[in-house]
């Protein structure tokens, strides 16, 4: 038997990690809902589309194909955009400060939400977001909501970035946190909140092996 499990929170808590393991270890599908907002927003950058204008995110959506693909090098689910890979550019603090606005637009969360339940409608999944227990996947039968302190994940998440450009710096990164925590959080479609009967991880002080050890346990107890 195959279970759907959702993990949602806040931004750089650590959901992509541990839906991550756990697909690993469940031999389950991941799929990480944020990167489609994000490979879109990076669309509506490059082609300029109003997405204050309805019409135009209709049109721009109708010409956007999405595609998780395999990297065969080290096993991990690459995002596509039209054919083209776009893992590395959508992890930029460029779509970062755009990608909240995009994702309350009505018309491209419709977009994302159908492509999400499509890809989950024969279990064995793992998905992680902000309304994935909530929305997408209201009968998910493990449902998690992560937290940790706030320090902890403005570090985690300008470690990330530094690696990648050393120009960033702590403050940008604090301040485009607690920004699309509000915006994902205050929004008036399908804002991010605890489902529920979803069940609270804080890994502010879990190691990577004790995180995945609590969420296999509740694994378990579902299945
Ligand atoms: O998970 P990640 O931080 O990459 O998500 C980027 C942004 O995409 C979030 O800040 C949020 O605005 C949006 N998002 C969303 N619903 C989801 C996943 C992500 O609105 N299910």
């Amino acid at each position: 038997m195959k279970i759907t499990i959702t993990i949602d929170g806040w931004s750089s808590c650590g959901k992509s990690t541990l839906a991550r393991q756990l697909a690993r270890e469940l031999h389950y599908v991941y799929i990480d809902s944020g990167a489609m907002y994000r490979a879109i927003t990076l669309y509506f950058l490059r082609n300029h589309v109003d997405w204050t204008n309805p019409d135009a995110v209709e049109q721009a959506l109708a010409r956007i194909k999405l595609e998780f693909v395999t990297n065969h090098k080290n096993g991990q689910t690459e995002t596509w955009l039209n054919g083209e890979n776009v893992e590395y550019v959508i992890r930029d603090l460029v779509i970062a400060e755009k990608v909240s606005e995009v994702a309350s637009v009505k018309e491209v969360r419709d977009f994302a939400v159908s492509r999400q339940q499509e890809m989950g409608k024969n279990k064995g999944i793992v998905m992680d977001g902000r309304d994935i227990g909530t929305v997408v996947f209201p009968h998910a039968e493990l449902k998690i909501f992560m937290t940790a302190d706030e320090s902890v994940r403005v570090r985690r998440r300008y470690k990330e970035l530094y690696e990648k450009n050393p120009n960033v710096t702590l403050e940008e990164v604090k301040q485009n946190l607690a920004r699309r925590d509000y915006i994902d959080s205050h929004r008036a479609i399908s804002p991010l909140r605890q489902a529920e009967d979803a069940i609270v991880l804080d890994n502010s002080h879990l190691t990577m092996r004790e995180q995945l050890e609590i969420a296999q346990h509740w694994v378990k107890e579902r299945l």
